[in-house]
Order: structure tokens, then sequence, then C-alpha cells
């Protein structure tokens, strides 16, 4: 990959980290007076724990990919941005368009998900 194309990348990564800080920062104001406890196990909570779970599950894939993002920014950095993590093949790079965050080739994420 050259370093236009790295370049290309980092600059759509940052984007989206920006968008998941700020958009996340929303969440967390809206959630922060419903939400004072992290013990969820209360039977009578029942209808509190549906709204809940729906929400801390948002919360936590937005972390993932935080934490995906910055991953692939890291490797930009190390210079093996666009390699497959398990087999080391290149990532097609309209893989990466639309996903940049990523970081299996095709037939490894889909032997990950087999799995
Ligand atoms: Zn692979």
């Amino acid at each position: 990959m050259n370093p236009e194309q790295l370049q290309h990348y980092r600059t759509l990564l940052e984007a989206q980290l920006a968008g998941l800080v700020s958009a996340n920062r929303e969440h967390e104001a809206l959630l922060d007076e419903s939400r004072t406890t992290e013990d969820f196990t209360g039977a009578d909570r029942a209808s509190d724990l549906e709204t809940l779970e729906v929400d801390s599950l948002v919360t936590e894939s937005e972390r993932r990919l935080a934490f995906k993002i910055r991953h692939a920014l890291e490797r930009i950095d190390l210079g093996t941005y666009g390699l497959c993590e398990a087999c080391g093949a290149s990532i097609a790079t309209a893989r990466l368009d639309a996903k940049p965050s990523v970081s299996l080739c095709l037939a490894c994420q889909e032997k990950h998900e087999a799995a």
C-alpha cells in the first residue's frame, strides 16, 4: 500500500472515530439519568433491564468499533495496515473502502464467523 493510500485510510478512520466519539457523548448524556448502576439483576426491574440491555449493547458495539479503529490507526503507523492479521494476505481495497477498520481478509473473516 502506498503512502497516499495509507493517508486516505487514516483520514477515513480518524473521521469515523471522531464521529463515534461525539455520538457516544450524546448517548452517554442520555443514559446518565436512567443508568445509575451496572447491576441489572433485580427481577423487579425486568422492563428497565430490557431497555438497558439494548442501550448497553449499542455502547458495547461502539466501544468495540472504537477499539478496532484505534487498532487500525496503529497498524498504519506500524506499516501493517491493509494486511490480514490472520494470514498476512493483502485485504482487498474494496473491503477497506467499505470498512476501513477491518483487520481480516474476507476468507479469514468467514472462517472466524463460522468458528
Ligand atoms: Zn486472511
